[in-house]
């Protein structure tokens, strides 16, 4: 079968050209066949997706209304519920959860006729950046089974790239989305922050959590954001996102319009040669096409690292504690009384990262080291959303790379430190609530990402833009 973007499919399957049931059975083959190597799904919800094909093809026929989705096959990113199938999380603690409820998302899927295939990998809890952490193993890059796909959603970046589904739904707390989709060569973008519910989605660090999409290209995901988007009164930090629709989309900037903001101390940094000149390729076109692009000073930028680690890392600590083997999923067996119960439980239910991260948390916020690390921390974000707020005002877009490296290896020996550095560009978006999208960018022989950044709620430019970018690439104008 031709490889179909979602909204291709969807045309063909409204115009009767493709039957839903055929499109799911491909999708499905394609998880036959690759599914064991890549490890994209850890749960794969075949007779769910062939009962709903059966069910849209009939719709079809019968001349009945349809939703926006018909047609369409996503994956779930295995921390959102999904009512009656598992949700693991990627962590021995949850491996036989099952949810008795649907995430807010998965109603929205579910009413607007999508049909869901499975729920992806991902590294335990989402803290990591190549799904190693996770307790159901690696996911690897499809293009390139050596390398890692990326995380935490590489399960969801693997499930587009190997195309086992037309879109994916993952998770951005500091570049989740837009890391892997950086590196298996797909797009993927965070909206921002408060865009989409959380509801039914297993939290992280909550003042940074967002919901993000997967997919071939800027258009599909530009569709599923917009009908993610909206105010939930289930989560108190959604507020919806206009930004998001077709029509603001269409009203943003044209390229020669544009004023774009490069930080120095990226075009400074220590990026591997592909990521500079993919870097430098979208610079030189945007400059073609008549964008005014600035050299920029950004004082916060090179603390990025340290500040996201600190702050997310207390809010971990605490969104972990909820797992104590009394409400819910792991129990340890023998125990002598109530504290060794907890301390077995939690010893044996977690993997290391997500250990060490509870004690960095814990460290980080105790009362000694509040003042030194927490509160500093604390300080250098409100400074780091101050400098945006300033930048917002004379430009349009940042424009960054996604990892200062296209890729790498299943079997690095990099330290935790090593890969919480290769974190050094996706997470500011996350500290200041703004929008990002990744697109891929060939160069030297390799794809890297290269993201767009736009002011918060002003979502519309970073897609309109990225689009721009990729239609105007791949017509060779
Ligand atoms: N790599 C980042 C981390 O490990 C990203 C996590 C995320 O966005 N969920 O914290």
């Amino acid at each position: 079968m031709k490889i179909l973007s979602a909204l291709e499919a969807r045309e063909a399957f409204l115009e009767g050209r493709l039957r839903a049931q055929d499109m799911v059975e491909a999708h499905l083959e394609e998880i036959d066949k690759h599914n064991d190597s890549v490890n994209a799904f850890i749960h794969v919800t075949r007779q769910e997706a062939l009962d709903k094909a059966k069910a849209l093809d009939q719709a079809l026929e019968e001349g009945k209304d349809l939703g926006p989705l018909a047609g369409i096959v996503i994956s779930l990113k295995d921390n959102i519920s999904y009512k009656g199938v598992p949700m693991t999380c990627g962590s021995k603690m949850l491996e036989n959860y099952i949810p008795p409820y649907d995430a807010e998302i998965v109603d929205k899927l579910k009413a607007a006729d999508a049909i869901i295939i499975g729920k992806t990998n991902l590294d335990e809890f989402a803290m990591g950046s190549d799904t190693k952490t996770s307790h159901f193993g690696v996911t690897r890059n499809p293009a390139n089974l050596d390398l890692v796909a990326g995380g935490s959603s590489g399960g969801a970046a693997a499930s587009v790239a190997a195309h086992m589904c037309q879109l994916a739904i993952g998770t951005d707390t500091g570049g989740s989305v837009r890391q892997p989709a950086g590196l298996c060569g797909i797009v993927g973008m965070k909206p921002s922050y408060g865009s989409i519910s959380r509801h039914g989605i297993a939290p992280m660090a909550n003042s940074f959590d967002q919901v993000g999409v997967l997919g071939q290209n800027v258009e599909d995901v530009a569709y599923l954001l917009s009908i993610l988007e909206g105010r939930d009164p289930k989560d108190a930090s959604s507020t919806g996102n206009p930004s998001l629709s077709k029509e603001a989309i269409d009203q943003a900037k044209d390229l020669k319009d544009l004023k774009v903001a490069v930080p120095a101390f990226y075009l400074d940094f220590d990026l591997e040669d592909s990521v500079r000149e993919g870097y430098q390729k979208v610079i030189n076109f945007l400059k073609d096409h008549g964008a005014q692009v600035e050299e920029v000073d950004l004082a916060t930028l090179p603390h990025t690292v340290e500040c996201y680690y600190a702050l997310i890392n207390a809010e971990v600590t605490s969104n972990m504690s909820r797992y104590d083997g009394i409400i819910y999923g792991y129990r340890a067996e023998d125990y002598d009384n109530l504290d060794d119960f907890y301390t077995k439980t939690r010893s044996q239910g977690f993997g290391s990262e997500v250990k060490r991260r509870i004690m960095l948390g814990a460290y980080l916020t105790s009362m000694d080291e509040e003042e030194g690390y927490y509160k500093k921390a604390v300080t250098l974000r409100k400074q780091m959303i101050k400098e945006f707020e300033a930048l917002f005002k004379d430009y349009d877009l940042l424009l960054s790379p996604t990892s200062p490296m296209s890729g790498f290896g299943v079997d690095h020996d990099l330290s935790p430190t090593e890969i919480y550095m290769s974190d050094m560009f996706t997470p500011p978006v996350n500290l200041a609530g703004l929008a990002g999208i990744s697109v891929p960018v060939e160069a030297l022989g390799k794809v890297v990402g290269v993201q767009f950044i736009s002011d918060k709620f002003k979502d519309a430019q970073a897609l309109k833009t990225a689009g721009d970018y990729e239609r105007k690439m791949s017509h060779g104008i």
